[in-house]
């Protein structure tokens, strides 16, 4: 039995040293109401970054708007040597054009609107035809085509890019097609693009009817998968992807229930109630005593706290189960997830949003949002002056080091959301 106590022991301490190793230390003092006053002119080093207003201030903006300045100039320059194949959203082309869209957006400078259209029409000459998700496939780069056209005013380019992501459907409703369910390669990757072109354009852009017919594909595909596996009554919609059962934002059911929550998705309220509900409490139940969340329902490691995997992801789906289902758990199980994302979500892995430092702090801007709590926007303050000292940490270098959802494209940004937190939104993610 000692012996087991022992072994026991060395487990978990190899388990702290491998959270050590997978984030920094935050070093940062978290905001506590009002110690900010008292600390004033003591030599605590606190840094707040508001205003008398208790807005993010003027000093931390304009640091802010210098490094996208800087980093941009980088990225640009390291563009020259990406991958001239990779239209993506995640690490190509479509990406870079989603963040000039958003620096348009919160600057209204026409010249980034110019070189949004400029690299998704890069994009657009070498689609494959292979994917059709918005981040991997086909339908990201049309979806973007359709609005950055239509900002422009070119209304005939914006149409002929919807027809073509809506003949995309095809494939996605085919009952053989050996589509996932997931955000990166399957379905539901292909459901956001719709949503996302109609919350962009306008309402009716997409039928309403091509979303239901494949919001059912994604209903079926799951009530099945849990048939197979008997697990009708505990979890009624359950997805695979690559044979394991996933549950972070970008390959697992945090994901796609999310996307199925969006009231743009018009899931019927029954189902809501009947099919995701329990299927997103079945996940509730496998949370680890930290707050974080397993990577796959078979996983019973507490290690990642990232976006694609573990709690950064996950908060987004518990946020929007407490909009729907207006229940105090699912908020309450956010906050949690907060929790262990400003313990251990500086990530050695870099600055990016799926697996890096910037993804994670976008957690706090959509708890912000809903919660208004000045607390959580001083911590995305927090993970952005970090992301300001860019490149100095020690950390990986990504494979696609200037790219939206692995690299600095990711950074900036996310830093661009210091403008306008209340406006934020996690990229071809959040609607
Ligand atoms: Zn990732």
């Amino acid at each position: 039995m000692g012996d087991n106590v022992s072994k026991r022991l060395k487990l978990i301490s190899a388990t702290e040293a491998e959270m050590e190793e997978r984030s920094f230390p935050n070093q940062y003092p978290d905001w506590e109401q009002g110690v900010v006053a008292s600390n004033a002119g003591a030599d605590v080093e606190y840094n707040d970054p508001f205003d008398a207003e208790g807005k993010v201030n003027a000093a931390f903006q304009m640091r802010v708007q210098s490094k996208i300045k800087d980093l941009l100039e980088q990225m640009e320059e390291g563009l020259k040597t990406a991958d001239p194949h990779d239209f993506s959203t995640y690490t190509g082309w479509t990406g870079i054009a989603l963040l000039y869209l958003q620096l348009h957006r919160v600057s209204c400078e026409g010249s980034h609107l110019q070189r949004a259209l400029d690299y998704v029409k890069r994009a657009m000459r070498i689609l494959n035809g292979r994917r059709v998700t918005f981040l991997c496939g086909d339908a990201g780069p049309l979806a973007v085509g359709a609005v950055v056209h239509h900002k422009l005013n070119n209304s005939v380019e914006s149409k002929d890019c919807v027809s073509r992501l809506l003949q995309l459907q095809r494939s996605v409703l085919s009952p053989d097609a050996e589509i996932p369910d997931e955000l990166l390669y399957g379905r539901v990757g292909y459901l956001f693009a719709l949503l996302y072109v109609n919350k962009e354009i306008g309402a009716d852009t997409v039928d309403e009817g091509i979303i239901t017919k494949v919001v059912t594909a994604i209903i079926g595909s799951g009530k099945n998968m849990s048939a197979e596996e008997k697990k009708t009554d505990r979890c009624p919609l359950l997805y695979e992807w690559h044979k394991k059962q996933y549950i972070g934002a970008a390959h697992g059911l945090a994901g796609i229930y999310y996307m199925l929550m969006q009231p743009g998705a018009r899931v019927h309220p029954t189902m809501l109630a009947e099919l995701v509900r329990p299927s997103i409490d079945y996940i509730r139940h496998k949370r680890f005593r930290s707050g974080n969340f397993p990577s796959s329902l078979s996983n019973e490691s507490d290690r990642l706290v990232h976006w694609c995997h573990g709690a950064p992801g996950v908060i987004h789906m518990l946020i929007m189960a407490y909009k729907v289902f207006k229940e105090e758990k699912y908020l309450k199980e956010a906050a949690d997830c907060a929790e262990v994302i400003w313990q251990r979500g500086l990530l050695r892995k870099g600055y990016g949003i799926c697996h890096g430092t910037a993804g994670n702090g976008y957690a706090f801007l959509t708890l912000y949002k809903l919660t208004l709590e000045k607390k959580y926007l001083y911590r995305a303050c927090k993970f952005a002056e970090w992301c300001l000292d860019y490149g100095t940490h020690g950390c990986r270098i990504p494979d696609r080091p200037y790219s939206l959802f692995e690299g600095m494209a990711g950074t900036i940004h996310y830093l661009s959301e210091m403008t306008n937190p209340e406006a934020s939104s996690f990229p071809a993610f959040e609607l």
